[in-house]
């Protein structure tokens, strides 16, 4: 697997990921995704939103906000058990998660560790101009709450009945001990959640279907198959909430860490709101109303900015082309941020006419880059190394024959298609592969 530098390199140069607040000498763990990665994030969660929300009649989508009524978290047991344990080390003071030490000595300088004390990572502000520490709020550090303390509602408001979830993309916010391997553990992140609601009976079949879903939707992205692995989490690791995690682990060239997780959360959450709120958040059974009951909850849940990191890495190929290193990113039509380079061969009025309506037509059903800088051959590389799947060239000839050049970007073929049937022809190349 190629090595972590090279792909920070690249995201960098090519506008996928840049550091936060460069120009300021950065911050610590804050990245920016820039115009291709923001483009490459929004298309993981179009396609994650589009394929769980909108083309399954038993889900339906919320957008919670971030900040929730304090008492939110002291029911879910974050307040009291959302801690990490750290140790710190009494020479250099560097702090560290106690998880991630393999040494009982500092790994900066040898220096001797702390006994672990628990750090709660949630990030704590106020609202209001004091900062009165008699009503502190929370940045979520997971979006599923919201989809809890809303339970009712979207039973109330919908038609849905058991099984069913709620699905919702947005931020949360963690305070790290140790963040860091890039994008992989950062502060601030975002989530994609699923909070499927069962008859407790049913959990175990749901669980097993949910992780074989998150399987295919691995393979659907892309992603590296034969380094994703399921680690069947042991009680001692779980979360405080779970009776059952499966995490799916991806090989990261800093090792083999978790990518997703898929959590059995029993009633846990709903008996707390229901206990702390005092409203009552059960179910009743439509073929039997006598019968009533708090739904247990399955949950999926995957990060976006790992995801991402895990596309990034399973994307990018090197090969030889005429003596010459070619790299290319592999990513799916579906997802590249680019899938179609509009490419004239020089900047002349006579290809710009046919260009600019090509471009127009285009650009309305595929995300389009348009490039006329440099040789064709380093206009080729540069999108190779943004993964976008067809280059299309329009050349002195296109003048004579209304015929352009599509270049395939893993085979490198080159074909020639009329340019009245370019749009046709992208069609059939993306639609029964994406
Ligand atoms: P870890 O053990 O790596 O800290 P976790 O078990 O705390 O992760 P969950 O609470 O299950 O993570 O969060 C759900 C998902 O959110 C994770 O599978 C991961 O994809 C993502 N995630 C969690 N923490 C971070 C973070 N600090 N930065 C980026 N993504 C994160």
């Amino acid at each position: 697997m190629v090595d972590i530098d090279t792909v920070i390199s690249l995201a960098k140069q090519r506008g996928f990921i840049y550091p936060g607040s460069e120009i300021y000498g950065g911050l610590a763990n804050a990245w920016d995704y820039g115009p291709l990665g923001a483009q490459l994030r929004f298309n993981i969660k179009r396609l994650w939103w589009q394929q769980v929300v909108e083309q399954r009649p038993d889900i339906v989508g919320l957008d919670g906000a971030i900040l929730m009524n304090p008492k939110v978290w002291q029911a879910s047991g974050h307040v009291d058990t959302f801690h990490d344990p750290m140790k710190e080390c009494q020479a250099c003071h560097r702090r560290y998660r106690a998880n991630d030490l393999d040494t009982s000595n500092c790994p900066n300088c040898g220096g001797s560790l702390s006994a672990p004390r628990d750090f709660n990572l949630m990030f704590k502000t106020w609202i209001g101009p004091v900062a009165d520490s008699t009503t502190p709020v929370y940045l979520r550090p997971e979006t599923a709450q919201a989809m809890f303390v809303n339970f009712r509602n979207v039973l109330n408001t919908t038609r849905q009945r058991l099984p069913f979830g709620i699905a919702q993309i947005g931020k949360a916010f963690r305070n790290e001990i140790t963040p860091g391997n890039y994008i992989f553990r950062t502060l601030e992140f975002e989530q994609m959640e699923i909070e499927y609601f069962v008859e407790p009976a049913n959990w175990v079949e749901q669980f097993e279907q949910w992780a074989q879903w998150m399987e295919q939707w691995a393979q659907q992205l892309g992603l590296d198959i034969a380094a994703l692995h399921r680690y069947e989490v042991p009680a001692d690791e779980r979360a405080h909430y779970s009776q059952r995690t499966i995490d799916f682990e991806f090989d990261f060239p800093f090792g083999r860490k978790e990518l997703w997780g898929l959590a059995y959360r029993g009633d846990f959450d709903l008996r707390n709101h229901q206990i702390q709120s005092g409203e009552k958040l059960e179910y009743t059974d439509p073929m039997d109303p006598t019968k009533k009951f708090l739904p247990h909850i399955i949950e999926p849940t995957m990060g976006v900015d790992r995801t991402m990191l895990a596309l990034l890495l399973s994307a990018y190929h090197t090969e030889t082309v005429n003596g010459e290193t070619r790299v290319v990113l592999r990513f799916t039509p579906q997802l590249a941020p680019y899938q179609v380079a509009v490419l004239p061969l020089a900047r002349k009025p006579e290809l710009a006419a046919l260009t600019e309506p090509l471009y127009q037509q285009l650009s309305k059903r595929w995300r389009c880059d348009f490039d006329t800088t440099q040789s064709i051959g380093k206009r080729y590389r540069r999108q190779d190394e943004i993964g976008t799947p067809y280059c299309i060239t329009i050349d002195f000839d296109s003048v004579i024959d209304h015929a352009v050049t599509i270049r395939q970007r893993d085979a490198m073929t080159q074909v020639r298609v009329p340019l009245n049937q370019v749009d046709q022809y992208v069609h059939d190349q993306i639609t029964p592969t994406s």
